[in-house]
């Protein structure tokens, strides 16, 4: 029996976060919205209507290959990829084909190993259908057509489900932290869709392979995976080979079930976009747009280490989010003149001690330096304080000793100067009476 390896790769759609569409003025933020109300002749594919690139959109989809390492093309062009579905009216797609935007770049997984991505292109969004249940009815909302949208695409460099779905956190933590996606999967920011396939020889690539579509979570991508797998290796031992072909994701019953025999390139007779000018950017803009890219997680982990002095895990947990990273670096700041070190505050931070959704970093500064006085309090100090501050005042003892309680909060008053304000004065007043009361005891034997 032969032994199969698993080959695996990976487009991903992400859709960008720009104020307006790819190629019209209507509003991309489209999510929740009526069906249907942000169209114009343009998203809506009219004849006659003229699209107009995004520049925005254009600059985002150069930074996410620049952060995926690609060689990026200076000179660049739109193309049409004709297709007819009812998602899409003008019976194409506008995409880039020869010339996208991003090349041969890479993605290191956590055991260094590289991940090379093939291409970063721009591309429009189609509209959504909706297959109306015991009807037999399909509903079309445009809204989401003409929505920027970018596609990556790797080589078949994964050999098991675990790293895809490692290799898709790397990828939304990176569109993330650019802050060009909200890459959001239930709202369809973001969608996956593998190719699998198996060999006998990994030398040599199979002679087909199968795409999976319709998948909108990382665990079900690793299970639709698996389940590809286990149906791939039937057939192979069998004596067959599985039909290329492309087929969608049942999450429910946990399969996959034959939509269509896979395009080639082929057959989408791409073409130059004869309505769209070649795209030119200069050394100039690109190098600006390189130095506009913020400090990405890899480097921010490591950084931490060093920086801070912070164990790993801290570093960690701290980076995952880009907000929560620069949350943690301003409090640093403002909390080194209250000698807070940076391991107090990424403690307060990972704990939860804080909110960040609504503290400053400086209110989170105090608040930590405040939490972390009351615990520092010495037991044995705040004893010695206690006697000798009975001791210098023999008068509010011997008042408070006759019946006179209020004289308690003098006393509380005058610990407090010793130790500091941020003292709890509650347990210090506790604390006093219960002394007084020993107090009281020893002069009455
Ligand atoms: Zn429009
Ligand atoms: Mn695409």
């Amino acid at each position: 029996m032969s032994v199969y390896t698993p080959i695996i790769g990976l487009e991903v759609h992400v859709e960008l976060k720009t104020a307006s569409k790819m190629f019209c003025t209507c509003s991309a933020d489209y999510f929740g919205k009526k069906p249907n109300t942000h169209t114009c002749p343009v998203c809506l594919g009219l004849p006659g209507a003229l699209p107009v690139p995004n520049k925005k959109a254009l600059d985002s989809c150069i930074m996410i290959a620049l952060a995926l390492n690609c060689k990026i093309n200076k000179f660049s062009k739109f193309d049409r990829k004709n297709y007819f579905y009812a998602d899409l009216p003008k019976g194409y797609q506008i995409s880039q084909y020869d010339l996208p935007f991003g090349e041969n770049g890479w993605i290191e997984l956590q055991n260094k190993k590289r991940v090379r991505i093939r291409r970063v292109h721009m591309e429009e969004d189609t509209a959504k259908l909706t297959h109306a249940q015991h009807e037999n009815l399909t509903l079309i909302d445009f809204n989401r057509s003409g929505v920027p949208l970018v596609e990556i695409v790797t080589e078949p460099d994964f050999h098991d489900a675990r790293s895809v779905k490692e290799y898709l956190q790397k990828l939304q933590e990176i569109v993330r932290y650019l802050d060009v996606s909200n890459a959001d999967m239930e709202k369809g920011d973001m969608r996956l869709e593998p190719n699998i396939s198996l060999t006998n020889d990994p030398k040599v690539l199979p002679l087909y392979k199968v795409e999976v579509k319709n998948i909108n979570s990382f665990r079900f991508v690793e299970k639709a995976i698996n389940y590809e797998l286990e149906r791939q290796k039937k057939i192979l031992e069998k004596g067959k080979m599985p039909v290329q072909e492309t087929r969608g994701y049942n999450e429910a019953k946990n399969l996959t079930v034959s939509q269509r025999i896979k395009e080639e390139a082929h057959d989408y007779r791409y073409f130059p976009e004869p309505d769209i000018p070649p795209v030119v950017y200069t050394d100039e803009e690109i190098s600006t747009l390189k130095l506009s890219l913020p400090e990405l997680r890899d480097s921010k982990k490591i950084r931490f280490l060093k920086e801070y002095a912070l164990p790993e895990y801290d570093s960690e947990i701290l980076t995952r989010q880009k907000e929560t990273a620069d949350f943690f670096e301003a409090t640093v700041k403002i909390g080194k003149e209250q000698n807070l070190s940076p391991k107090q505050i990424a403690n307060a931070i990972i704990n939860k001690q804080v909110d960040l959704s609504v503290l400053s970093p400086q209110k989170a500064a105090d608040l930590i330096a405040e939490k972390g006085q009351k615990a520092e309090i010495d037991e044995k100090q705040l004893a010695v304080l206690i006697k000798e501050t009975l001791a210098k005042n023999p008068k509010a003892v011997a008042d408070y000793q006759k019946g006179k309680e209020t004289v308690i909060m003098y006393l509380v008053g005058q610990v407090m100067r010793g130790l500091g304000t941020k003292a709890d004065a509650l347990a210090i007043k506790e604390k006093l009476i219960s002394e007084l009361k020993k107090d009281n005891g020893r002069n009455n034997t």
